[in-house]
C-alpha cells in the first residue's frame, strides 16, 4: 500500500477554539501525524511525499474565491489590529447574501466556526494534505488496488467554499472527484465519529457520487445541522446520500451493524472506486468520547470495507491524541489489507 505524506503538513499548528463558549486548545495537533506515521511504519509501509498536483484538482471541488481566501487571507489580516490567526467573529445568516470585500467579512463567509483559524502556515499545510489525497487517488487510477493519504489537516467538514471543524480543503471529496475522471460512479464511505457534512454538501445534488456516513447522532454532537437520517440528497442526488447516525455511547456491535448497511448500499450503487474517509475518533479512547469502538472493532471495520474489493483511496480524517490512536490505525489498515 502506497502512503502519501509530507512534513510540511505538520506546520499548521493553530492555538484555540471555542467549545460551548469557552476557549480550549485545538486537539487537531501536529503530534497526530507522528502517531499515525508510527502505525504506518509498524505495518512495514513507507510514506512518500505527494507530488505537487497544482490547483486544478482542488478547484474541481472548491470555488476560486475560497481558494484565494485560504491562500491570501493571513497576509491581508496582518494589516488589521486583530488576532495573530484569522478567526471569524461575524457570520452571514443562511448565506443568502453578497460576497464581502472586507477581510473580516470574508473570514465570516468562509469559516463556519472558530475551529479553523488560518495562520501563516495553513495554506501550505492544507494544500499539501489535499495533494496527499490526490496522490492516493492517482495511485488507484494507475492501477494500485488501494493507497492511503495521511491527510492532516483533515477535510470532511469542508464545503465547496467553507472551512469548519479543523477542516479546510475536503481531501476526500477532492480524491472522489479525481477518481470520477476514470469511473462513472464513485462512493465515499465516512466512518469518522463526526458526520461528513462537507462531503455530503459537495455531492448532495449529484447522482454520480454516493456519500455514506456512519457517525454519532448530530442531535447533540458536532456538526449539529447535518447528519440526520432524513438527509437523502436532492434532485439528481436524491437517494445518493445515506446517513447512519448512532446513539451516543454506541460500541462495536451497533457500529458494525450500521457499517453492514453502508456496505450493502455501496454494493447496490456499484461504484468503480471507493474513497474511505477514515476517522479514528469513534474509538472509546478518543477525547471526544462520542462512541466506543474498540481496537478489535477497528480491525473488523477494516476487514469488512476491504472485503468490498473496490479500488480504494483511504483518506485520513479525525482521531485525536489517546494511547490507542496509532494502534487503531494499525488495526483498521491490517484488517483492510488482510481482507484483500
Ligand atoms: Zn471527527
Amino acid at each position: 500500500m502506497k502512503v502519501f505524506y509530507a512534513p510540511v503538513q505538520k506546520t499548521h499548528d493553530p492555538d484555540t477554539f471555542l467549545v460551548a463558549g469557552a476557549q480550549r486548545p485545538i486537539p487537531e495537533v501536529p503530534e497526530r501525524a507522528e502517531r499515525l506515521l508510527g502505525a504506518i511504519q509498524r505495518l512495514g509501509l513507507n510514506a512518500e511525499a505527494p507530488a505537487d498536483h497544482g490547483l486544478a484538482p482542488l478547484a474541481a471541488v472548491h470555488t476560486p474565491e475560497y481558494l484565494d481566501f485560504l491562500r491570501n487571507i493571513h497576509a491581508e489580516w496582518q494589516a488589521l489590529d486583530g488576532s495573530r490567526e484569522v478567526v471569524p467573529n461575524v457570520h452571514p445568516d443562511r448565506r443568502d447574501c453578497a460576497y464581502p470585500s472586507s477581510p473580516v467579512g470574508r473570514a465570516g463567509y468562509h469559516l463556519a466556526d472558530t475551529a479553523c483559524p488560518v495562520a501563516a502556515e495553513t495554506w501550505d499545510a492544507v494544500r499539501t494534505s489535499a495533494h496527499a489525497a490526490v496522490s492516493a487517488a492517482r495511485a488507484v487510477l494507475d492501477g494500485a488496488p488501494h493507497a492511503y493519504g495521511l491527510c492532516r489537516p483533515p477535510g470532511h467538514h469542508a464545503f465547496t467554499d467553507m472551512a469548519g471543524g479543523f477542516c479546510y480543503l475536503n481531501n476526500a471529496a477532492i480524491a472522489a472527484q479525481d477518481l470520477r475522471g476514470a469511473h462513472e460512479r464513485v462512493a465515499v464511505l465516512d466512518v469518522d465519529l463526526h458526520h461528513g457534512n462537507g462531503t455530503q454538501g459537495v455531492f448532495y445534488r449529484r447522482g454520480d457520487v454516493l456519500t455514506v456516513s456512519v457517525h454519532v447522532d448530530p442531535d447533540d454532537f458536532y456538526p449539529f445541522f447535518w447528519g440526520h437520517a432524513a438527509e437523502r440528497g436532492v434532485g439528481a442526488g436524491l437517494g445518493c446520500n445515506l446517513n447512519l447516525p448512532l446513539a451516543v455511547g454506541s460500541g462495536d456491535e451497533r457500529f458494525l451493524a450500521a457499517l453492514d448497511a453502508a456496505c450493502a448500499r455501496i454494493e447496490a450503487f456499484a461504484p468503480g472506486a471507493l474513497v474511505l474517509s477514515l476517522g479514528l475518533d469513534a474509538s472509546g479512547d478518543d477525547p471526544f468520547g462520542g462512541l466506543k469502538v474498540s481496537a478489535d472493532g477497528f480491525e473488523e471495520i477494516g476487514r469488512r470495507i476491504g472485503a468490498l474489493s473496490l479500488p480504494t483511496a483511504v483518506i485520513q480524517e479525525g482521531g485525536y491524541l489517546s494511547d490507542t490512536l496509532g494502534d487503531n490505525l494499525f488495526r483498521v489498515l491490517a484488517g483492510f489489507l488482510g481482507a484483500r
